[in-house]
Formats: structure tokens, sequence, C-alpha cells
């Protein structure tokens, strides 16, 4: 027997696009909300010794006791708050989808702010929920009255907020988020891949609602390439999602490496002090372009507009020129003609800069 893809595969899965991911290759890589820091050689040699001893033959703990138990400290988790841990937070993102799937025929939405992550609608995708994307308002600020209408019609299973929002950039108001998490009949999600270059939190509400999540990753900090997210919250919900987590998610050298790098936390800390002063200079260096209109941000990446029909211009400009950024131009809708630069260092940022101002 002969059987094609479009045979044997859903046609939402055959009209999907794989996550694009540019090739970076000697390019400033602007484009991803790396930490762009590496680490002093002293700390390399001892992690790297600590990785000596490290059984390669072994599958890894796969509840990564000791790693919980250390980020529990180093988070000052509560008793009654659980932690589960995810292959980054795209993986937790599919698992809590996995999770909340209905049956067969049965419609399951998962809600979320546009633009946002665009991982939650491909993943909703794919798991078989309906997506429903509802626009921020033209100042990237949440629609309230919009999501608490698109709440009572569709009754989400799972609505993803993320604080601070990508690739917007802004925190979303507190007082509405808590409307959002008091009206949805199911669970939110609130993703804090951002959190080490905010000034805010939710992570205090999570004892005030029996439906709330936080996750958060450690890829933006500063280790994007070990894989380590995170979902805090009541171990009722916790326990029903660990069900579908396969069972050695976390590495053995992903294990060990972070439990050193939490021994190290203040490298990481130091490092997110020095992105945010890094986001203010890049910041006012922005602003003094002429024809951009930047807008303002809590995490380690700024999202900015170029003058009208310019951003495919501006983007290819900069590759030219060897910096890579992100275009969010062709996504359309309140995105149109932005771009998206993640902070690197002081040199990297100038370098861009001057490579934007000779563009416009
Ligand atoms: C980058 C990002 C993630 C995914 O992070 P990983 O842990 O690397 O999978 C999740 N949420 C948001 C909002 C992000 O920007």
């Amino acid at each position: 027997m002969t059987v094609t893809p479009a045979e044997l595969i859903r046609p939402e899965i055959l009209a999907l696009q794989a996550y694009p991911v540019a090739d970076a290759q000697g390019l400033i890589k602007l484009d991803a909300m790396e930490n762009p820091y590496s680490w002093p050689d002293e700390l390399v040699t001892e992690w790297l010794a600590t990785l000596r001893d490290t059984p390669l033959n072994r599958y890894p703990d796969s509840q990564a006791r000791a790693l919980v138990q250390q980020m529990r400290a180093s988070l000052e988790l509560p008793a009654e708050v659980e932690l589960l841990l995810g292959n980054g937070s795209d993986e937790l993102i599919q698992l809590l989808a996995l999770t909340l799937a209905g049956a067969q025929g049965e419609r399951r939405v998962v809600l979320a702010p546009e633009p946002s992550f665009v991982m939650y609608r491909m993943v909703a995708t794919f798991t078989g929920l309906d997506y429903v994307g509802v626009p921020l308002r033209p100042d990237f600020s949440l629609d309230t009255a919009a999501m608490l209408h698109a709440i009572r019609t569709h009754r989400p299973a799972l609505v993803f907020i993320a604080y601070p929002n990508n690739p917007t950039g802004n925190l979303f108001d507190t007082g509405a988020l808590r409307e959002i998490i008091a009206a949805t009949p199911g669970l939110v999600v609130v993703d804090e891949a951002y959190g080490a270059f905010a000034e805010a939190s939710f992570i205090n509400a999570l004892a005030e609602y029996d439906n709330l999540l936080l996750m958060r990753t450690l890829s933006k900090s500063g280790l994007a390439g070990l894989r380590l997210g995170y979902v805090l919250g009541a171990a009722h919900w916790l326990r029903e999602i660990d069900k579908l987590r396969l069972p050695y998610n976390i590495n053995v050298l992903t294990q060990r490496s972070v439990e050193f790098v939490l021994r190290h936390r203040a490298v990481l800390d130091m490092q997110a002090g020095w992105i945010r002063q890094a986001r203010t200079e890049l910041q006012a260096g922005l602003t003094q372009l002429p024809g951009i209109v930047t807008y303002p941000s809590q995490a380690n990446f700024i999202l900015f507009r170029v003058p009208e029909g310019q951003a495919g211009a501006v983007f290819n400009g900069l590759k030219y020129q060897g910096v890579l950024i992100k275009n969010l131009h062709p996504v359309g809708g309140l995105l149109h003609d932005c771009l998206r630069v993640t902070v690197g260092t002081s040199a990297e940022n100038r370098r861009f800069l001057d490579a934007l101002g000779g563009l416009l």
C-alpha cells in the first residue's frame, strides 16, 4: 500500500509551519532573547568538574529530586506550592494542553491575548484544542472587556498570559489580570518567562486563586541551552499534569548543571542586572533615532516600530551588516512595521544602533 501524508495526517497539522528558527551563523544574535554573557573561567572550570563524575550510562532521576529540592529552597516556596519541571517551558505548555484536551469531538478552548507567544497557538492546534486569540489594544495593553467577553463566550479550559508579554515587552495591568483569573472557568497560566527582568510577579497571588498556575523558565536568564522550565501551583493540578510527562524529560546534564548554577545564582542575578541596565541604554538609543517608535519593556528585548513599509528593508539591512533581530511585520495585525531586538552586551547594542541609524 502507498499512503501520502495528506491521507493520514489531520489538515490542521498539514497546514502548520514548523517553528521557524533563523540561521544566525556569523551574526550578532539579537533575535531570541538569550542572555549574551558567558561565565567567568573559574566558574566554567568548577562546573566541568561537577560534570566529570556524572553517570551518562544511567537514566536521570525521573523526579529530579535533588534539583527540585534545591529549586524549592532557592525560590523559598511554601509547602503548599508544588513545582513541576519541564524540558523548557515549551514542553510545559504542551503538557498543559495535552492534560486539558477534551475527549474526541468535545470542544476545548485555549485562550490568550494577541499578539503573544506563538507557542500557545501552535501547541493548541497540534494537541487538538481550539485556539481563541483576543486582540490587545493598539498600545498593547489588555482589552479587559474583550477578554472577559471572550471568556464568557468560549469558556476556555486554559488561558495563557505572558507577564511580561512577548513580543511586546510590557507588563499587563494587575487589576485586569486578576479580573481575568477570577472570571475564567478553567486554568490561567501566568507565564513569567521574563520575570528576571521585570519588577513584578504573580507568585504571591498563587495562594489566592484555585485556578492559577505560574510558569517560568531559565532560558531567558542565561541557560537556554539546558532547557529547563517549571510550573508552580497547587499539587492537585500538577499531579495530573505530571502523569503526561515522559519519565526522563530532564536529562542528567541539565539536572547537574542547574544544581550547580543555583549554588552560584549571584552570577545570573548580576547578569540580569547588566541586561536591565543595557535595556535602558538601548531604549534611549532607539528613541534618538528618527522615525522610530519604541514600546516600554520589562523584558530583555525591545519592540519598536519603523516608518510604514520599511520593516523588511530594515531587517535585511541589519542582517547584511551582521546583526540578526526579529521582523514581526509579517505577523500582521497590531505588529505591522514592528521589529523586536533582544538586549545584548553594550558593544552589541551599539553595533545594532549604529547599523540601524545608517539605514533610516
Ligand atoms: C521564550 C518563551 C517561552 C519558552 O521558553 P523555554 O523555556 O525556552 O521553552 C515561554 N514563554 C514565553 C512568553 C517565552 O517568550
